[in-house]
Formats: C-alpha cells, structure tokens, sequence
C-alpha cells in the first residue's frame, strides 16, 4: 500500500542574502507560490533574516527555519544560537547536520544527534541531511555511510523521534556541483533509507518524508519528485532565484 506523503521543498540560502534582495526572492515566492496547495514550502534563512523572513511569510502558507543550531540550551557559548531562540523568531524547521557543516565545521554524527534532539525539544522540526562523498561512492559504500548517519540519530533519539522530523538524502558530491543524481541513483538510497526505518517501525517509514538535495534545478526536479520515495526537495543555489525556486515548488505541487 502507498502511503500518502504530501511532498515538501525547502531552500536552504546558505550564506547568501541581504536586507534588499530578500524582500524581493520572498515577495516573488509568496506570489508565485500562491496557487500552489497541495505541497509545502519553506526556507531556511540564514539567522539574522529570521525577523525579517518572520515579518515577510508570517501571514503566508511558507514555512521558515535556520540551517544550523546549538546542541544546547542557554549559556557560555559564544556565537551560538539555541533551538528556543529560533522558536521566538517563529521558525517551524532547523536544518542539521548538513554536509558543510560536517566537513567544514567538525560536526560528527553525535553532534547532529545533539542538535536534532535539542530542536525537538523546543517544538522544532529537524531537517536531517545524510548522504556520502564521492569517494565513498566509488568506493561502494554508500549505503554503510548513509545508514551509519541515521542509526546514530534512531539510538540518540529513537525511533519515534523520526515522526516529527525529515530527512534529506543529499549525496556531497552533488551539492552546489551541478551533478544531480539520476532519479534511479537517488531513489535507490531512499529507498534504503526508509527500509532501515521501517526495520524498527513501518508506520514511521511509511509517514517519513525524505527531501533529495543536491543539485536540484526547475529542469531536473519533475523526474526526481516523480520517484516514489522522494518527498520532495533540498534547494540550495537554485532557492535564490524566484522563478527556478517557484518552477521547483510547482514541481512539487504537481
Ligand atoms: C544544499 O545546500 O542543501 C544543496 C542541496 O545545495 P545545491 O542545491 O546548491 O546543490
């Protein structure tokens, strides 16, 4: 039986944005998303534009969130930003563990544990990014990697905790690169994902939605949201152009 998942697209900007140009991607989302009802959209902005992210969607069906958060709650942590402080700022979504906060920032997968329960914890939904290098696919282990980023959040939070989460299966060699995945390539690894899931509960399986990243334009998203474990996806460079942004979105809604 297939499960009835609505399908989701986030953007992630990364470190990209300004005062001036958000207005302007925001208000050209909001429109051209308008008659879009059937999926769910967001973006993840970077912190200091939550205000104004908040300000701009607020009265509008896009959801927002961060890309990043602290493990912890309050105190001596200079620079951090914590999952309460995000909720103030009306967020619905936090990304962690994505691939550059990985390699470039140390994060293990015991961190992104931390951070997936710390987000939970103050009503937050995680975006969980898994996925392997380039070397680790040629080297055949793909899915040793992809399963090993998963069972450590499934023991840190259980499995349970996955119901109020998503997944990303973002494979690093195709992030900012402009190699998609094929849809088979792809569809292969959520597939797994979500047999490893439904090894411990099929119910949270069948519920879970697992976005694709990496690389995803408006002229490859149809053919990878029409594989039946792809719920939708992570959009980096192309969330910052409205209409490729917009064109993903309807791609989604379709
Ligand atoms: C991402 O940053 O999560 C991502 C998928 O980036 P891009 O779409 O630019 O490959």
């Amino acid at each position: 039986m297939m499960a009835m998942r609505s399908k989701l697209v986030a953007g992630n900007w990364k470190m990209h944005g300004g005062m001036v140009q958000n207005q302007a991607l925001l208000s050209a989302i909001v429109m051209g998303t308008a008659a879009l009802r059937k999926a769910d959209f967001a973006v993840c902005a970077p912190y200091p534009y939550l205000s104004q992210t908040q300000t701009l969607l607020r009265d509008t069906p896009i959801r927002w969130g961060a890309q990043n958060v602290s493990q912890y709650d309050k105190g001596a942590y200079t620079g951090e930003v914590s999952a309460a402080m995000l909720v103030d700022f009306g967020c619905r979504y936090v990304i962690a563990g994505h691939s550059e906060r990985r390699a470039l920032y140390g994060e293990d997968s015991h961190t992104v544990a931390l951070k997936f329960k710390a987000a939970q914890a103050a009503g937050l939904i995680p975006i969980l990014c898994v996925g392997e290098t380039l070397d680790q696919r040629e080297a055949a282990i793909t899915e040793q990697v992809v399963a090993e980023q998963l069972d450590a959040i499934i023991e840190s939070a259980g499995i349970n905790a996955l119901v109020q989460s998503v997944l990303a299966y973002e494979p690093v060699w195709a992030i900012g690169t402009g190699k998609t995945a094929t849809p088979g390539q792809a569809q292969d690894v959520h597939a797994f994902i979500r047999d490893r899931v439904a090894a411990h509960n099929p119910e949270v399986a069948a519920g879970l939605k697992i976005l694709y990243g990496g690389s995803v334009k408006a002229s490859n998203a149809e053919e990878l949201f029409a594989m039946p474990d792809i719920d939708g996806g992570l959009i980096g460079g192309a969330s910052l152009v409205a209409d490729e942004f917009i064109a993903i979105c309807r791609a989604a809604n379709n």
